[in-house]
């Protein structure tokens, strides 16, 4: 159940406000595969998988169902990158590292 049109590359890691929230848990995590559960309105479940140059990904929320890319699939990205999961993923300019930044 994966979204087939995939996320083209970490195009800006925005949307970290639920990351810095710290809503998102971690259940599952590889290089190639993350499994999250995310606390909105109620708790969704993330999957992302890592291809050579996509990342598949899948939500529970309804948003994802109509639009995809929702903000828990953003925030479980900047998670896994943050742990160092999804490893060949994203360049290390992301939105996490520029939040840790501004903070200081
Ligand atoms: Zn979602």
């Amino acid at each position: 159940m994966f979204s087939p049109e995939s996320f083209p590359r970490w195009s800006g890691c925005g949307g970290s406000a639920y990351f810095r929230g710290r809503a998102v848990k971690i259940d599952l995590a590889s290089a190639r595969e993350v499994h999250a559960s995310v606390r909105g309105t109620e708790v969704y479940a993330v999957m992302l998988r890592a291809g050579r140059t996509t990342l598949g990904v899948y939500c529970t929320c309804p948003y994802f169902d109509s639009s995809g890319r929702c903000k828990h699939v953003w925030a479980t990205l900047l998670a896994a990158e943050e742990r160092g999961n999804l490893a060949a993923s994203c360049t290390r300019t992301s939105a996490a590292e520029s939040t840790e930044r501004s903070r200081a």
